[in-house]
């Protein structure tokens, strides 16, 4: 296994705020870090040496990326094909390009982990208005989802029936989609699996996931559940990273429905919102995590130390001006973490709230108190 040592540089594909705080967990560790994002004042640009502005399809300024580092990994699926071949000419890529493209387009996803036998609720490919109504026909209640470019419940349509197939069609833009079934939900969950080079992996006890409007609310661990839920959501998880030879992190968002079935929802090859709170919660934060497995290095313990909580910032709560980061901070144990987004716009992920607790219910109860004082004496 090629370990990649403190001291060298790792090259980060997007910016983001999974890129920002991974950046802050490879500095701790003595890693320097570069960044290409198509925004240069992108969360990660505080803490990048070098920030490439390139948009994500851009092959030459990947590999120009690629020339200055040790090892590139990602924080976003939506990586071109070209460009993830121009880094693999020259450096190491964690996770390997094949498992990026897998996971980049929800129907090849949705079809590789039909295809490998893990457990997907009922769904069909379409790409006509008229497959998409026979689809309905035959699943009922439904969510079509466009197979690439969705994220945060965006790239969705919500359709009761048949008869609103066409419209749903069209305003998904009339190209080809995922439509699976709207399944009646007890909860979600997901489960995040560090897995290295050489085959060696941990896997993190189930989170659990609360969603308003198809994006991320709030998110507690170690979430509290039957222990065959845990056991087979930890089975699955571990399946899906061997299976597609991730190397580095892999999320696995899954559903829990109100009849006890577990269903895989869908995948995330890099740090997630989800696990936000095992920065306070865990032994080994997910950044830290993310770091050691993409570095080859001993993967950290992913013991809890005490339930944990988050609860995401979204650009609604700038909508009055800026909101009150004080009165977020005068709950005890609540710590804010913003990632440095220069304009809020709503649904935007402007940053969380995190916290610990004798209980999930207590570090949540803090986490949704502070939000409450965030946002209420906004000027
Ligand atoms: P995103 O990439 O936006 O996270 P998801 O496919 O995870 O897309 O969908 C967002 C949310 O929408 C899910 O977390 C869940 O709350 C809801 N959702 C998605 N698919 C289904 C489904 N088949 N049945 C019920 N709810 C769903
Ligand atoms: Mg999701």
């Amino acid at each position: 296994m090629n370990v990649i040592r403190p001291g060298a540089t790792i090259g980060l594909l997007g910016g983001g705020q999974l890129g920002r705080m991974t950046g802050y967990a490879a500095r701790s560790l003595g890693y320097d870090v570069h960044v290409l994002d198509p925004d240069p004042a992108c969360p990660a640009r505080a803490i990048a040496s070098r920030t490439i502005t390139a948009a994500f399809g851009d092959a030459a300024a990947a590999a120009e990326l690629a020339r200055g580092v040790d090892v590139v990994t990602l924080e976003i699926e939506q990586i071109g094909a070209d460009a993830l071949a121009a880094v693999s000419d020259l450096v190491p890529l964690r996770p390997p390009a094949a498992a990026v493209i897998i996971v980049q387009d929800r129907l090849r996803q949705r079809q590789w982990l039909d295809a490998n036998g893990f457990p997907v609720g009922p769904w069909r490919a379409v790409a006509s208005a008229v497959e998409a109504e026979s689809a309905i026909t035959a699943l009922g209640r439904s969510i079509l989802k466009k197979p690439v470019g969705g994220y945060d419940g965006r790239g969705q349509v919500r359709v009761g029936g048949a008869g609103e197939s066409e419209a749903a069609w069209v305003a998904l833009g009339s190209g080809p989609a995922l439509v699976e079934q709207f399944l009646d939900l007890e909860l979600e969950l997901s489960v995040l699996v560090a897995r290295r080079e050489d085959g060696a992996m941990v896997a993190y006890a189930p989170a659990v996931n609360h969603h308003e409007a198809g994006v991320l609310d709030w998110s507690v661990w170690p979430g509290e559940l039957p222990p065959d839920v845990v056991r087979q959501a930890m089975q699955v998880a571990e399946g899906i990273a061997e299976t597609m030879g991730i190397v580095g992190l892999i999320a696995v968002e899954l559903f829990l429905t109100r009849d006890g079935r577990l269903f895989v929802n869908e995948l995330a090859p890099r740090p997630h919102n989800s696990y936000h709170h095992s920065e306070r919660a865990a032994s080994t934060s997910q950044f830290e995590q993310f770091v050691r497995a993409v570095c080859g290095l001993p993967l950290g313990s992913v013991e809890p130390l005490r339930p944990g909580a988050i609860a995401n910032l979204l650009g609604d709560l700038w909508e009055g001006g800026e909101p009150d980061f004080a009165a977020a901070l005068t709950v005890p144990d609540v710590r804010l973490h913003l990632y440095g987004k220069a304009s809020a716009r709503p649904g935007r992920k402007m940053g969380h709230l995190s916290a610990v607790g004798a209980s999930i219910e207590e570090a949540r109860d803090k986490v949704l108190t502070a939000r409450e004082r965030f946002a209420s004496t906004g000027s």
